[in-house]
């Protein structure tokens, strides 16, 4: 899942970024409403973070020009505007939710794994395919009852995959959603990780639960396939 922080106090910023990085998020970074504008139109987020009194251009007018392009992308609110007027006319324009300064980040991070779960059509907070069980608030990964040690990138392809599990995903996609702008060498990065989650699932369940079309992408095999 990738994230963008539009907020113009640095320091909040990178903790706000290192947080959710921790937690398993590829995070960018915009410091000012022109920069979240250019990056939006650049990548592909799953939820955008949204500080309100920015330079540049304000966050109220970023969230309308991001809402008019895409309905569907989960914006929170961050800001230290408390009164009400200003939370209905964020919530008004399209933001999922508002979260007041300063707040915990523990708080930010539980409405962070739910407004994405709302992003996925309610997928619940466990997620199954064939004997391979994913907790996306623990982030842990089991086959049968097996536990599969996977680190942070291994974990989001395999939460991605599954997620899009009806379709043939793209390595580009893949990489737009699990990465962050400081990745590059897309292709090595991602058949290098793919590589050793196949590996670690392969070892775990004794299948290859991945399937590979060469050029085009990535799915996951139905539970009965053959492999
Ligand atoms: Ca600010």
């Amino acid at each position: 899942m990738r994230l963008l922080v539009v907020e113009d106090e640095r320091d909040l910023n990178r903790a706000i970024a290192k947080g959710l990085s921790k937690a398993g998020y590829a995070v960018d970074s915009a410091y000012d409403g022109e920069e979240a504008l250019d990056m939006f139109d650049v990548n592909e987020y799953d939820l955008i973070l949204l500080d309100l009194n920015l330079p540049k251009v304000d966050g109220i007018e970023v969230l309308k020009e991001i809402r008019k392009k895409n309905l569907f992308i989960r914006i929170m609110i961050l800001s230290a505007r408390s009164n009400v007027e200003d939370r209905v006319l964020g919530l008004d324009l399209g933001a999922n939710d508002y979260m007041i300064k300063p707040f915990d980040f523990k708080e930010l991070e539980a409405r962070v794994r739910t407004l994405l779960r709302i992003s996925y059509r309610q997928s619940p907070s466990v997620l199954m395919h064939d004997d391979i069980r994913l907790d996306t608030n623990t982030k842990e990964v089991f086959i049968t009852d097996k536990k599969v040690n996977l680190t942070r990138k291994e974990y989001a392809i395999l939460e991605y995959l599954i997620l899009n599990k009806e379709r043939l995903v793209t390595s580009e996609e893949i990489f737009e959603h699990v990465w962050n702008n400081e990745a590059d060498e897309f292709s090595n990065t991602l058949k290098y990780h793919m590589h050793a989650l196949k590996r670690k699932l392969y070892e775990a369940g004794e299948k290859e639960y991945i399937a590979n079309k060469r050029g085009l992408g990535y799915h996951l095999r139905k539970d009965n396939e053959k492999t």
